[in-house]
């Protein structure tokens, strides 16, 4: 049977902060139709079961909750003219290259001439980490036990074990601390927390939790529900079994990027996501990757600003101006698990917010980081600010200034 199909200038996939403030600002200037797709019965992504606040500081400028976040982003599109279907999978990709769409009404197709990604990233479940033992009941990530507690006003159980110990794992505490379960204990693989001084230094007599660092869970206990954790201190091989009806597994990122993977768009081995250049361009031809798909994870805020830097880009793409050079590839070296964009070209725009992303896998306060080239250093940078695992690190895209159209991949690493 011949499907609808629905031709808008450009289609955006994902109603989170980045999709969203791309609507925003393609519906205020372009002539044509800006479709929103989202999958979720509401937009807004992932602010919208983030009670606590913290989000629009960049962007907006605020300091206010998720979902009034997430509200303003969605009026701003709404008003601008972006048309925003929710409930709507975009499950793949025709062979010739519209969107496959379903919905709860039917399946409709999208060939749009320009297409935004801008599906996110979500936390590795326990099965992704491998950990082993029993499989009971009150084993959550982060979103999920979000979505539990803060959307379909759930219980969850007393005494819960985080997994983790970056930004989001305090949020997962705060979660469980208005369901009325207090965290136990905390663990991170890391010899130190891995977020802020601040929070590790406030958050743990505020939860009355424990953070145990060089720690990895072992097993998890329970029939029918969980009875506890076994966890083992990695220094010393010491094991102990911490009684618990709930674990939450958070952070472990990753993109994503099925959608992405399979309309042929060429994957970044170290983020997971697309391969973006600094106009948040991919490898393939109209198709534009912004957001956590993109950088697994840095704040909402960021991930709006990728949705105002691509817009200006994904104009131009219209209007057939395209990059001449096929660019300069960018790798992590020692230090770095990932760096985002994953291409640049000397001349064209910079990233959004004129830095580079990086994710540290360790800490160091006053962290110093050289790019090479071809075996030769081509930039250098202090900076004042740490870099920890457990949170995106920005440094100056000017970093990059020194590097030779001609001369290959630039990797960017920690000096040890
Ligand atoms: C527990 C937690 C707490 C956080 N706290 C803060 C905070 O205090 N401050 C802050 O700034 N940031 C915070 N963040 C991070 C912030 O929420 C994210 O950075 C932000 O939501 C990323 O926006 P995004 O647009 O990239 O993706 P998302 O918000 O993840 O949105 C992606 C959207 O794409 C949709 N989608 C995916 N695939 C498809 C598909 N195939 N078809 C249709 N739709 C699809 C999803 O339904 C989703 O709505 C937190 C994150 C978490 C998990």
């Amino acid at each position: 049977m011949n499907q609808p199909v629905r031709t808008p200038a450009v289609a955006i996939i994902g109603a989170g902060p980045s999709g969203l403030r791309a609507a925003a600002d393609l519906a205020a200037t372009l002539k044509g139709d800006v479709l929103v797709l989202d999958r979720e019965a509401e937009p807004g992504g992932i602010p919208r079961h983030c009670y606590h606040p913290g989000y629009g500081i960049r962007d907006l400028h605020r300091f206010i909750s998720g979902p009034r976040y997430a509200g303003i982003l969605v009026d701003r599109a709404t008003k601008a003219g972006a048309d925003i279907v929710t409930r709507a999978m975009v499950t793949g990709w025709t062979p010739g290259g519209a969107l496959q769409v379903t919905t709860p009404q039917g399946r409709f197709q999208v060939q749009a001439k320009a297409t935004i990604l801008a599906t996110g990233a979500r936390e590795r479940p326990r099965t992704a980490r491998r950990i082993p033992g029993d499989r009971p009941a009150g084993v959550y990530t982060t979103g999920e036990l979000q979505n539990l507690v803060h959307l379909h006003h759930q219980k969850v159980g007393t005494r819960a074990v985080v997994v983790g110990a970056e930004l989001v794992s305090w949020s997962a505490a705060l979660t469980l601390r208005h369901a009325g379960c207090k965290t136990v204990l905390m663990t991170t693989e890391y010899p130190s927390p891995d977020v802020y001084r601040l929070f590790s230094a406030f958050g743990g007599p505020f939860f009355r939790t424990r953070v145990a660092t060089t720690t990895r869970v072992r097993r998890v206990i329970g029939r029918g529900r969980v009875q506890g954790v076994e966890i083992e201190n990695l220094a010393t091989g010491n094991r102990e079994v911490v009684p618990c009806d709930t674990v939450v597994f958070t952070g472990a990122w990753i993109p994503d990027h099925e959608l992405a993977r399979s309309g042929g768009v060429a994957i970044d081995p170290h983020t997971l996501g697309p391969t973006v250049d600094t106009a948040l361009r991919t490898a393939r031809d109209g198709i534009f990757a912004i957001g956590n798909l993109v950088h697994p994870v840095d704040t909402a805020d960021g991930a709006a600003l990728d949705g105002a830097h691509v817009a200006p880009h994904v104009l131009q793409y219209l209007d057939g101006r395209q990059p001449a050079t096929a660019g300069i590839d960018l790798a992590p070296g020692q230090g770095f698990k990932w760096v985002a964009p994953t291409r640049f070209r000397p001349g064209d725009t910079g990233p959004a917010r004129g830095v580079l992303l990086l994710w540290p896998d360790q800490l160091r306060n006053r962290p110093t980081v050289v790019a090479r080239q071809d075996g030769r250093e081509i930039g250098r940078v202090s900076t004042w600010w740490p870099a920890a695992p457990g949170r995106v690190y920005r440094i100056p895209y000017g970093l990059l200034n020194g590097a030779k159209a001609s001369a290959g991949t630039v990797t960017v690493s920690l000096q040890s």
